[in-house]
């Protein structure tokens, strides 16, 4: 049965014109519910117009003067309100047209004077079978499709939202926890756990579990104490006569005064959750300027990103490959940079993700395939100094025949040496790769495009990529990199890595080499190229095209007649 905490106890809405029946029925519902009262059909027509949002029920009189119950039902019904609340009827004599007042969407009926407690049990009941789609089975909080709508409906009527905030919530080893002590003892944590929230200093308006181990709350913003929240997060609870230490962690969200989906809210709220560095230091954070920038909706993303390629707000860099011996660029990778009107730049890592998920990914890469292919080979029918240019291929691009076939026209064309064209994949097309990726691969290669291993070394299956195809050139993951100057294991494994990629007949890039002390470890154990802010970072094309000259004046003298380097 549904169980609410003061703060969330339901709001009735009393209609008759007896003023003994409106005081009986405030004085028995009062202890357990807000009541609100109205004397005739107008008084309530007027609190129904301002409040229909905030009510879960009416306790409606058929028979009134002038505008009377059913006239109330009727509106009622026509407004949609019947969808916000439940309607009981009330019958003051056996003459009441009660079949009439179920059609109009009455869910219950009874005849005053009732018992109290049957009274309260049919209330509860026609809340519940109302609530019944948004309530969590579990823990009768609310579910994620109750919350939503909840909030949503208050703040329809709410004047000042930024007086609100979203919590969100985390149990940490949740999972663990659960094995441990057994599902029944989890379940008894997880409701545990949310009425401690309900009862909390925060008096929550509305909590709901949105998944299984995840609450969010809806509170007023003067509530939210820090300190309080730090010992929140770090409590006690009794299960079955254990005492266990719950730790959890709280990502808030304060509203802004903007029409924001409520949805976006508790995503928000969930990304501040993620930025939790240390979560027994401070099991909080607070959701600020820098996250909005790196928090992008999928559903914004879709719809922003084919207007992004029409106003030109996608742009391919290209960011230099360079030799460590001679420090002369021998390729580059072509990184597509998102410059959004509103919120400036938006990294690659995020967004591929976002478009990969919403199955979109390919355009994009479509799209730089087609930057990079007009920028080479116009580069290359100037007769201008040109290096071969590697994009990256998403594991979707391979469930795309149009992209595939385009990529394999084009390396057709005879009059365009297809070495200076290049394909990145990572592990993640493993799967597809499995499936049909081996003969598209080798359909690339056969036309004698590259295929470089990208982020080797950061997956878990790495070597068993190795076993199922022949790259070109493998590289080594950035993670690898970083470690060279601290970790003398890691100075062990790369002058492997490097020994693996050349006894199977591949080159070495290492990714992401930023001192001088990194460069100079990976030239001495023969990785063959360098890609890394310590040589160049992503380059706008133009300022690519600048290095690309001084690339050839430099190196005129000993120019390599081959173009495969
Ligand atoms: P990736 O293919 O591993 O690209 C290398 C990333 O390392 C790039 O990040 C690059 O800017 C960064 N990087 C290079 N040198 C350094 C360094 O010295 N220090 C540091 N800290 N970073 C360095 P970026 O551009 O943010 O790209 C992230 C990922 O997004 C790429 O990883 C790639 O997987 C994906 N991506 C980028 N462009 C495209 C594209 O056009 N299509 C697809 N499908 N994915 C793309
Ligand atoms: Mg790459
Ligand atoms: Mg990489």
């Amino acid at each position: 049965r549904m169980s609410r905490t003061y703060h969330q106890r339901a709001r009735i809405l009393v209609v008759d014109n007896s003023e003994i029946n409106r005081e009986m029925l405030n004085d028995i519902l009062g202890e357990i519910y807000e009541i609100k009262l109205a004397g005739n059909g107008r008084e309530a027509l007027e609190i129904l117009e301002k409040e229909h949002w905030n009510l879960e029920l009416v306790l409606l009189k058929l028979e009134m003067p002038d505008i009377d119950g059913y006239e109330l039902l009727r509106i009622m019904g026509e407004k949609k309100w019947l969808d916000e609340f439940a309607v009981i009827a009330v019958i003051a004599s056996l003459t009441a047209d009660v079949k009439r007042a179920y059609r109009l969407g009455a869910c219950d009926c009874f005849r005053l004077p009732f018992v109290t407690s049957i009274l309260n049990h049919r209330i509860e009941n026609a809340i519940a079978t109302h609530e019944k789609e948004y309530r969590d089975y579990l823990t009768r909080a609310y579910n994620r499709r109750g919350f939503v709508y909840m909030v949503e409906r208050f703040l329809n009527h709410c004047e000042d939202r930024t007086r609100y905030g979203i919590l969100y919530f985390n149990i940490k080893n949740f999972k663990a926890t659960n094995e441990l002590l057994g599902v029944k003892e989890g379940d008894c944590m997880l409701q545990s756990f949310c009425k401690s929230i309900e009862r909390s200093f925060l008096h929550p308006v509305y909590t709901a579990r949105v998944e299984a181990d995840h609450f969010v709350s809806f509170v007023e913003r003067d509530r939210i104490s820090l300190k309080k929240l730090e010992e929140f997060c770090n409590q006690t609870f009794e299960i079955y006569n254990k005492k266990i230490r719950v730790h959890s962690c709280c990502g808030i969200f304060y509203l802004k005064d903007e029409n924001m989906p409520v949805a976006g809210m508790v995503d928000r709220a969930k990304l501040a959750k993620q930025h939790i560095v240390d979560e027994y230091l401070k099991p909080y954070a607070v959701f600020d300027h820098k996250m909005e920038m790196e928090y992008i909706d999928k559903a914004e993303i879709a719809a922003a990103f084919e207007e992004a390629i029409i106003n030109e707000e996608l742009e391919v860099y290209y960011q230099p490959i360079v030799d460590p011996v001679t420090g002369r660029i021998m390729s580059a990778e072509a990184l597509v940079r998102w410059i959004h009107p509103k919120k400036g730049f938006i990294s690659p890592g995020i967004f591929v993700l976002k478009l990969e998920e919403d199955g979109s990914v390919s355009k994009l890469d479509r799209y730089v395939f087609q930057k990079v292919r007009s920028y080479i080979s116009g580069r290359y029918e100037k007769g201008l100094e040109v290096v071969p240019v590697s994009m990256n291929l998403s594991w979707m691009d391979f469930y795309d025949e149009a992209l595939i076939d385009e990529i394999v026209d084009f390396l057709e064309h005879p009059e365009f040496p297809s070495e200076l064209i290049r394909f990145e994949i990572t592990e993640t097309s493993y799967a597809a790769l499995e499936e049909n990726v081996g003969k598209v691969l080798n359909k690339i290669k056969k036309k004698g495009a590259w295929i470089l291993l990208d982020d080797f070394g950061s997956g878990y299956s790495s070597f068993n990529m190795l076993q199922r195809f022949s790259f070109d050139i493998l590289k080594i993951d950035m993670s690898f990199t970083r470690e060279i100057e601290m970790n003398s294991r890691t100075r062990r494994l790369i002058p492997l890595i490097i020994e693996t990629a050349h006894a199977l007949d591949a080159k070495t890039v290492a990714e992401g080499a930023e001192t001088k002390e990194q460069v100079e470890f990976l030239r001495n154990h023969g990785c063959d190229y360098i890609q890394g802010y310590y040589f160049y970072r992503p380059l706008k094309k133009d300022e690519f095209s600048e290095k690309l000259d001084q690339n050839s004046w430099k190196c005129s003298q000993n120019k390599h007649k081959s173009l495969i380097r």
